[in-house]
C-alpha cells in the first residue's frame, strides 16, 4: 500500500509526537530501525522507566523499562518485523513504571518500508490497558478515574461539602437470582433514581460494580447528606413498587463530611469512604453511616490486633496465657477455678478478653485458641489435683466453637489425655437463644451430660434469661453475671429478684454461683441468698498459675 512507503521523515514524526503530547493520554512513538533510534511522547518519562524520551541502542535499553519476563517475546516480535515476516505490531505486555512496578500496556505500530523495500521505521501508540474507566457506559455516569482526576486537581485546596458513597445491598444475590442482564438493569435504574435526587452542582459517579458516589463541593453538611440519602431510598422504593416488587433491594451509604477528614488525598478518601459504607452495611444495611475518626481508629486497632493475634497463634500461641480465678463453695472451701484467657504482647501490653475474644470469634481463630486453652486448663487442673483431688476447672466455650468445630470430641479426648475425670471439668456456655433452638447446642448439651461433664450457664441475667429453659436444659450451675450482682447490691428490687431466683434455682435442684463479689459487705449480703459457689475480686482476682498456687493452695 502507498502509505506504507516512507513519505514522512522520522524527524518530522518526532515533531508531530511533541505537538500531540499534551493533547492525548496515550504515548506515541517512532522506532527508527535504520538508525536504531527510539522516540516517544515526553510524558512517558513521568510514567515509565524509559531512559529518555529519545535514545539509541533500543534492544539493549529494553531491560531498563520492559518487564523482564516480557523482553524475549517482544524482541522476537521485533525480529519478525525487521525480517519482513509481518508489518504490524500489536502486543500486550508489561512495562515498568518509574518505581519499577509492572504496568500492562498495549503497543501497536505500523511498519513503514523504504524505497528498497526494507523496514525503515515503525510508528505507533502505547496505551495502558489496566487503567480505570473514565466513564461508565452502562449507568451513563462518570467513572472512578474521572473522580480521581478531579480530586487530584483540587489537592491541597480546602474542601467544603461531602462525599457520599452508596452501595446496593446484596447486589451479588440479585445477579445470581435474576441473571446479569437484570442486574445491569437494576444498576441503570438505581443510577437514575440517585441522579433524580441530586442537588444542583453535585456530581454523581459510578465507582465500582454496585457502588456510586455523590460529590458535593458546595458546602453541604453530613446532615443534608443523610436527608438526601433518605430521599434516594424513597425513590428506590417507588421504583421497586413500579416494578410490581419483581425484586426487593435496599441501598446503604457511607458519608464523609470534608470537615471531619483531615489532610485528605484521593487514596485516603476512597479508603475512608469504603470504611464508612462498610460500617453502614455492618450496622444492618439499608442505613447510612457518618464517618467518625474515632470509629475508624477503633476499626484500625481491631484490624491490627487481629493480625497480631493471628501471628501469635502461628507462633505457637506466644503471648496467650490461662489465668485462674478461684471459686469458693458456701462452706468457704476452695472448690475450683475458672480459667480465663489473657493475651499480652510488647506492642499491645495486656489486652482484655472482652476486646480480643470477639476478634478471635470473628476471625475463627477462637477454634485453635479455644482448643489450646482447653488443654492448658486441663493440664493445670491435673497439676492442682495433687493438692485438691476433686478440683474442678471451669472452661469457657464460645458459640463459634460449638457451631464450627467438633468441640465435644475435643473435650472428651482432652479429659482422657490429661488423665482427668469428667467431674474435674465444667464447661461454661454463655446464655443465648441459640441454646434452645440450634441443634448443635442441644446435641452438645445432652452429650456433655451423657459423659458426666457439668455445664455452667454463664452470664445469666444479661441477655436472653429465659426461665423456662432452666427447667428444660437443666444446666448444672447457673452463674449470675456480675452486672446483675452489682445492681442487686444497689437496688432493693434487684436484690429481691436475685433472692427469688436463688430460691427457684434451688427448687429445681440446680446450683447457683454468684460472680463479681468485690467487697466484704457484698459478700455478707450475697451469703444470705445461699449461693452454692461464689466468685469475685473479694476472694481473688484472676492470676497466673504460680501465683494461684501460692495464694490459694500452699499459703492458705
Ligand atoms: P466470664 O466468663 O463471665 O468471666 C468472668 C469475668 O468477670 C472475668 O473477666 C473476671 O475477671 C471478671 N470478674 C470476676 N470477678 C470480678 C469482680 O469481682 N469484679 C469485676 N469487676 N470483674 C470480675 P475477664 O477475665 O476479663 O473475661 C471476660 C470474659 O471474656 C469472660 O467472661 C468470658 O466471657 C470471656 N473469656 C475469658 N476467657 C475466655 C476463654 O478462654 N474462652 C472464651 N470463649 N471466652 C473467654
Ligand atoms: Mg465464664
Ligand atoms: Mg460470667
Amino acid at each position: 500500500m502507498e502509505h506504507e512507503k516512507e513519505q514522512i521523515s522520522v524527524a518530522q514524526i518526532c515533531k508531530v509526537i511533541d505537538l500531540l503530547d499534551s493533547a492525548m493520554n496515550d504515548c506515541l512513538y517512532v522506532l527508527d530501525m535504520r538508525n536504531d533510534y527510539y522516540y516517544i511522547s515526553p510524558k512517558a518519562l513521568t510514567r515509565f522507566s524509559v531512559p529518555s524520551n529519545a535514545f539509541h541502542h533500543v534492544v539493549e535499553n529494553h531491560a531498563k523499562f520492559v518487564y523482564p519476563d516480557d523482553i524475549d517475546p517482544l524482541q522476537e516480535d521485533l525480529r519478525q518485523l525487521i525480517a519482513g515476516e509481518k508489518d504490524f505490531h500489536n502486543m500486550e505486555y508489561r512495562w515498568k513504571d518509574i518505581k519499577g512496578n509492572p504496568v500492562w500496556i498495549n503497543c501497536r505500530g505500523r511498519l513503514v518500508k523504504g524505497e528498497d523495500g526494507r523496514a525503515s521505521y515503525m510508528v505507533g501508540c502505547i496505551n495502558e490497558i489496566g487503567v480505570k474507566p473514565k466513564a461508565d457506559n452502562l449507568s451513563g455516569l462518570l467513572g472512578e478515574a474521572s473522580l480521581q482526576a478531579l480530586l487530584e486537581e483540587m489537592q491541597g485546596e480546602e474542601l467544603h461539602g461531602f462525599f457520599m458513597r452508596l452501595g446496593i445491598d446484596g447486589f451479588k444475590e440479585i445477579n445470581e437470582k435474576h441473571g446479569v442482564e437484570f442486574g445491569d438493569m437494576i444498576l441503570q435504574k438505581t443510577a437514575k433514581c440517585i441522579s433524580e435526587c441530586l442537588e444542583p452542582g453535585q456530581r454523581l459517579y459510578r465507582i465500582v460494580a454496585d457502588e456510586f458516589a455523590i460529590l458535593d463541593l458546595f458546602g453541604g453538611f453530613e446532615k443534608q447528606a443523610s436527608a438526601q440519602y433518605r430521599r434516594i431510598r424513597r425513590r428506590i422504593d417507588s421504583f421497586i413498587e413500579e416494578m410490581h416488587y419483581d425484586v426487593m433491594y435496599t441501598i446503604s451509604a457511607g458519608i464523609l463530611d470534608f470537615q471531619n477528614v483531615e489532610h485528605y488525598n484521593y487514596p485516603d478518601l476512597m479508603r475512608l469512604s469504603e470504611f464508612a459504607l462498610n460500617e453502614a452495611k455492618r450496622n444492618g444495611r439499608n442505613c447510612d453511616y457518618r464517618f467518625r475518626q474515632n470509629d475508624y481508629a477503633k476499626f484500625i486497632r481491631k484490624r491490627e490486633l487481629a493480625k497480631d493475634l493471628r501471628k501469635a497463634v502461628y507462633n505457637d500461641y506466644e503471648g496467650f496465657e490461662a489465668y485462674l480465678q478461684p471459686l469458693f463453695a458456701n462452706d468457704g472451701r476452695l472448690y475450683g477455678a475458672e480459667a480465663l484467657m489473657r493475651f499480652e504482647s510488647e506492642r499491645w501490653g495486656l489486652v482484655s478478653p472482652v476486646e480480643f475474644i470477639p476478634i478471635l470469634e470473628e476471625t475463627g481463630l477462637i477454634i485453635p485458641v479455644g482448643k489450646w486453652m482447653l488443654h492448658e486448663a486441663l493440664e493445670i487442673c491435673g497439676r492442682l489435683r495433687r493438692w485438691i483431688p476433686d478440683f474442678r476447672i471451669s472452661v469457657n466455650v464460645s458459640y463459634v466453637q460449638v457451631i464450627k468445630s467438633d468441640i465435644l470430641k475435643e473435650i472428651v479426648a482432652a479429659v482422657e489425655e490429661h488423665g482427668l475425670l469428667p467431674e474435674n471439668i465444667i464447661i461454661e456456655i454463655t446464655e443465648s437463644g441459640l441454646l434452645e433452638t440450634d441443634n448443635r447446642f442441644t446435641r452438645l448439651w445432652s452429650k456433655l451430660k451423657e459423659n458426666g461433664i457439668w455445664i455452667a450457664l454463664d452470664d445469666f441475667g444479661t441477655g436472653y434469661s429465659n426461665f423456662h429453659y432452666l427447667y428444660e436444659l437443666r444446666p448444672d450451675i447457673i452463674k449470675i453475671d456480675r452486672s446483675f450482682t452489682a445492681k442487686a447490691m444497689e437496688n432493693d428490687y434487684e436484690y429481691t429478684l436475685l433472692s427469688l431466683m436463688s430460691g427457684m434455682i434451688h427448687k429445681l435442684n440446680l446450683k447457683f454461683c454468684v460472680e463479681g463479689i468485690e467487697t466484704r459487705e457484698e459478700h455478707s449480703r450475697v451469703k444470705e441468698l445461699f449461693p452454692d459457689y461464689s466468685q469475685g475480686f473479694y476472694f481473688g482476682k484472676p492470676c497466673p498459675y504460680s501465683q494461684f498456687v501460692g495464694q490459694f493452695i500452699t499459703n492458705k
